[in-house]
Order: structure tokens, then sequence, then C-alpha cells
């Protein structure tokens, strides 16, 4: 089951709450539905516990359910008996007014108890979430525009800051930091999504993490065969040189080690010399300085 599928069987198993409530989700879900006019009311269920949820909060607030499922694959729900859908715009505070537009009454969401309720209404009627391992991106999508800016300011009391978007005649808000996703999917009624967004964001930033590490040691390991490399050529060529009879014994004895050990590491050559790791670098170093100023035995 997607990430998605797994969030909206939460919604649609979360508890109804009040009267208030109920009227409030089922708000959110006809005003984010396909078609909500004075003929005809159709809701396009995108989950499969949808439609039972819709036929409880239906009997529950209203007394009757949709006329009928069928067309999208029986994923359509509709009501245009004339009386049910009188009923459905008094349940809003509406009327039902032929060719007018569906707005959004603040007046049906005056409830604090109720913002839940109706974002939890708008998302499963209207939202999607992509997989969070692939990118952070929760949307709401409906084919009226005026919608969702009506719904921007009510989001905004929420707390909540989406942005607007638009293709190919939908439009939509996004949410798209997986902290506000987070915050609006508790808020919504499912803690569980919300705990597992959490601990998929956690595994992301220890496998980056190890990433980084495995990435900087690879690098330093490369560093010290650079390094290595680049002494074994220096101070053969001062070996070869007219300086090397006149070099100080220590500095003479350590290029020597690492002419016969090219492969071993700093610490391995240093417990050769029977000296400290500080103090061999500090030879290397020398050594290193000498070469650039040592005249070659052979042309350049
Ligand atoms: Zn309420």
């Amino acid at each position: 089951m997607s990430f998605s599928s797994r969030l909206k069987a939460e919604l649609c198993a979360a508890p109804q709450g009040k009267m208030c409530c109920v009227t409030a989700e089922l708000y959110g879900v006809f005003l984010m539905g396909q078609t909500w006019n004075a003929e005809l009311l159709r809701v396009v269920t995108t989950h499969p516990d949808l439609p039972a949820r819709l036929r409880a909060l239906m009997l529950r607030r209203l007394g009757f359910e949709f006329d009928e499922a069928g067309g999208h694959g029986g994923r359509s729900l509709v009501i245009h008996d004339a009386k049910k859908l009188d009923a459905v715009f008094g349940a809003f505070g509406l009327e039902r007014i032929a060719g007018q537009s569906i707005h959004l009454n603040h007046a049906a969401l005056e409830d604090n108890c109720c913002r839940s309720a109706f974002c939890r209404g708008v998302f499963l009627s209207g939202g999607s979430m992509t997989d969070p391992e692939k990118k952070y991106h929760l949307e709401i999508l409906t084919p009226h525009r005026h919608l969702t800016r009506e719904l921007i300011p009510v989001l905004h009391e929420y707390g909540f800051e989406p942005k607007q978007t638009s293709r190919g005649g939908v439009y939509g808000l996004i949410f798209q930091s997986s902290e506000s996703i987070e915050d609006f999917l508790t808020f919504m009624g499912a803690p569980l999504a919300s705990l597992e967004l959490m601990q998929i964001k956690q595994m992301k930033e220890v496998r980056n993490n190890v990433n980084r590490q495995v990435n900087c040691e690879t690098r330093n390991f490369v560093r010290t065969l650079d390094a290595a490399a680049r002494q074994i050529d220096g101070f053969g060529r001062l070996r070869r040189s007219r300086e090397w009879d006149g070099l100080p014994e220590p500095l003479k004895a350590a290029a020597l080690a690492r002419l016969e050990a090219p492969d071993a590491s700093l610490s391995e050559l240093a417990e050769t010399l029977g000296i400290g790791r500080s103090a061999l670098n500090h030879r290397f170093r020398k050594l290193e300085a000498l070469n650039g100023v040592c005249s070659p035995s052979r042309p350049h």
C-alpha cells in the first residue's frame, strides 16, 4: 500500500467527533468534490475506504445516502434528488440557486473543534501525497480556481501556508516542507502517518550522513595515497641528487623508510623508525621543502 493510501485509510478510520465536526468534514468533501451545483452533487472517491465513511457521515448528519454509486469505475457518488440537494445546501447554511457557484462559507467553520474535520474532508476528497522516500509533496486539487483562493486564508488561520499552483485547468494548494506536512497530517487526524513521515525523514538523514562520511573517508584515503606517491617520487630524486650526502642522518633515514615501504601509513613508518608520527611528519615536510630546491640529476 502506498503512503498516500495508508494515510487516507487512517483518516477514514478517524473518530467522527461531534455533529458540528461531521458537518464540517462533509463540507470539505463536497467543496473539493468533482461537481456541486443546484442540480448535482458528485464526489469521485480516491480511496476504497472513503465511500463507507461518507455513507456513515451522511446518514448521521442528513439521514440519507447518496442516490447512486457508479461511474468512474464505481468510485463516483452522486446526488441529484432535489429534496436531498435542498437538505445538503441547508446543512451548510447555503441556498440552492441555479447557476450559482459554491463558495466557502466561513460561518460553517466557526467552531475550533471543526477545523480538523474540515481539513480531513478537503484532503480525503481532493488531496494526495507523494511517497516521502521520493520527495515531500502534499497537494489538494480542485477544478475550481476560486476555492483554492478561498481556502488559503482559512488554512493561514489554522497555521498553514501552502503554495498555490495550477496546471491543465486544475488548481491546487501544495505543501513541500516535511515539517508543514507532518503538522498538517497530525492536524487532520493522522498522527500515525505523521510519525511514519518523521521516521522516513530520519532514515534519509542517516543514509545521507553515512554517504557523506564514506565519501569523506574515500577522499582522505586518496589524499594519503597521493601524498605517498609524491614523497616516493621526490625522495627518489633527492636520493639521486648531489644534496643527498650532505643531509642529516634523521632525514636520510626518514626518506629511506618511505622509499622502502611505499604503501606504509605514517604511523607504521614512525614505528619502524622508533619516533612519533608528528616527528616523522616534520621530517617529511623538511624533505619535501629540500626537494623543491635540490638540483635534479636528470633533466626536466
Ligand atoms: Zn465541531
